[in-house]
């Protein structure tokens, strides 16, 4: 059994605590290397404690980003990471929440309704907006109605479909509330244009992924329009095409939340690019 280096042996040390802790064994994952149990062997016993030299075996466990040995791989590493981002984000809305007496859902309502490009909004558009039920959407509506915030309205001849509108409360607090997500963006100031460009992609990417998997509904981003033709230019600076717009794009230039965006076929957005 090949002896570890000494990084390793400390972060056996970790596996080995928290595992233990589980009280499944001392196993450990790495996608680098196949599966390992952990050993260990005294190497001084005239010391207290004494120390101990550990050592990897092979033996099964399922995979979790959440074990701190499965890290060690670039893409654990970052989804790790993303995880990190998203848990910080919901204690910010949480505490939006404890401000404003609003759920999180309710707030994204608010500021849906407001900032969105969309002028006309129906509960069904909410719930797929959110990935959510119409009845669920309903409640939360029913609730932002009490507060005096959302009101239900009916069209000219349209009796059957009602449309929801911001109250001038409504707007108000929708405007106060947009701003909670902005120390995602205060916190990319100390990247350069590049390092940007180079996530933005990543971003892009994961984002399409989650729509091909169903994981978010709508994502009104370049990758996923069906104006958007990859590659066209030989210019690096500019490769891509919207065909909407005639113009070429950058990198840098593509977007998150088109207003123009249309969506390709879920078939093409799963194949290339
Ligand atoms: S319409 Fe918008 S989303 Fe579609 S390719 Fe053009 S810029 Fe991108």
């Amino acid at each position: 059994m090949p002896r570890l280096a000494k990084s390793h042996r400390l972060r056996l040390l970790e596996v080995s605590a928290v595992t233990k802790e589980k009280g499944n064994g001392d196993v450990i994952r790495s996608s680098r290397v196949p599966v390992f149990h952990v050993d260990s062997t005294p190497t001084n016993p005239y010391v207290h404690p004494p120390s101990h030299h550990l050592y990897l075996t092979k033996r099964t466990v399922s995979s979790s980003i959440f074990n701190p040995a499965d890290q060690i791989s670039l893409d654990r590493k970052i989804a790790v990471g993303l995880e990190r981002i998203a848990e910080g984000l919901k204690a910010v809305i949480w505490n939006e929440t404890k401000q404003s007496g609003l759920s999180p859902i309710q707030i994204q309502f608010l500021i849906a309704l407001q900032f969105e490009m969309k002028t006309e909004w129906t509960i069904g558009d909410l719930a797929e907006r959110f990935g959510l039920t119409p009845a669920t959407v309903s409640d939360a509506v029913t609730s932002l109605e009490e507060k005096g915030l959302v009101q239900r309205k009916k069209k000219g001849g349209d009796r059957r479909t009602v449309y929801l509108h911001l109250t001038p409360s409504g707007r108000r607090a929708a405007r106060k509330l947009g701003g909670w997500a902005n120390i995602l963006q205060d916190s990319l100031a100390g990247m350069s244009p590049e390092e940007k460009t180079v996530m933005l992609k990543g971003v892009l990417s994961v984002l399409r992924s989650f729509r091909t998997s169903g994981v978010v509904s709508t994502v009104q981003m370049c990758t996923t329009c069906k104006f958007f033709r990859s590659n066209t230019y030989r210019n690096s600076r500019g490769p891509h095409h919207c065909a909407l717009l005639d113009v070429p794009l950058s990198e840098a230039d593509l977007r998150v939340d088109c207003p123009e965006h249309e969506p390709q076929e879920l078939a093409r957005v799963s194949g290339s690019r």
